[in-house]
């Protein structure tokens, strides 16, 4: 195959135990998973489905890397979240059968501009430029659940220059990971590659230039990055 501009590079992820890579499809989003975090933006956890948003798959950041305060904002927030890399898809996956699509698990932080997304929900305008820009997902290295399984309990963890910041475990999910595979199959076709960020616990906040951040979930790993 010949192409009329260079061929665009696939996002990829490095996997505990092998050299081998882990290529991303898309990348989908959980809003609003955790009461209490649903309750810190102004939501009822009782009441509200899933809802859903994207971001490019090139939005990744390794595990270490630097990540660029970006443009346009003056309130950028962590999230950390479980994500579940998938290995197989299709579309109205029943939750019965939603697991055995699931590569494994990884941490990542949903970064948000906080201020564009407040805009955004006022004036009822889509989230991407607060929730898909450049550079907006750290991903550290995906545990295969082959190894560890499936979890759905674990601390989940988020620390800021040595304090913690966010704290939840994975128990506390609102929808749990074979429910989201279920709904999201429902509206989109998914894949093999696919990522899914599943959502974060109470205690996100702001981030400044030279924060080191430091998240984890036990049993599956952890995540550095430092804003620059
Ligand atoms: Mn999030």
């Amino acid at each position: 195959m010949e192409y009329v501009i260079p061929l665009p590079p696939i996002a990829t992820l490095p996997v505990e135990g092998t050299q081998a890579r882990f290529p991303v499809h898309r990348i989908y989003c959980v809003g609003r998973n955790y009461a209490e975090h649903s309750r810190e933006m102004g939501g009822d956890p009782d009441r509200e489905s899933p809802f859903f948003f994207v971001k490019p798959a090139d939005g990744i950041v390794s595990d270490g890397a630097d990540f660029p305060y970006p443009a346009q904002t003056q309130d950028v927030h962590h999230e950390i979240e479980l994500v579940v890399a998938l290995a197989k898809g299709g579309k109205d996956i029943a939750t019965g059968s939603a697991l055995d699509c699931v590569y494994g698990y990884a941490v990542g932080l949903d970064m948000t501009r906080r201020d564009l997304q407040a805009a955004a929900k006022k004036q009822g305008r889509p989230w991407e430029t607060s929730k898909g820009f450049d550079q907006s997902a750290p991903i550290g290295t995906i545990a295969p659940s082959a190894t560890i399984g499936h979890p759905t309990s674990g601390a989940i963890w988020l620390k800021v220059n040595g304090e913690v910041r966010q704290r939840g475990d994975l128990s506390q999910l609102i929808w749990k990971n074979p429910e989201v595979i279920a709904h999201l199959s429902a509206l989109f076709t998914l894949a093999p590659g696919d990522l899914i960020f599943t959502g974060t616990p109470a205690g996100v906040g702001s981030v400044r230039r030279g924060d080191a951040l430091e998240g984890g979930i036990d049993g599956i790993g952890t995540l550095r990055a430092t804003v620059v």
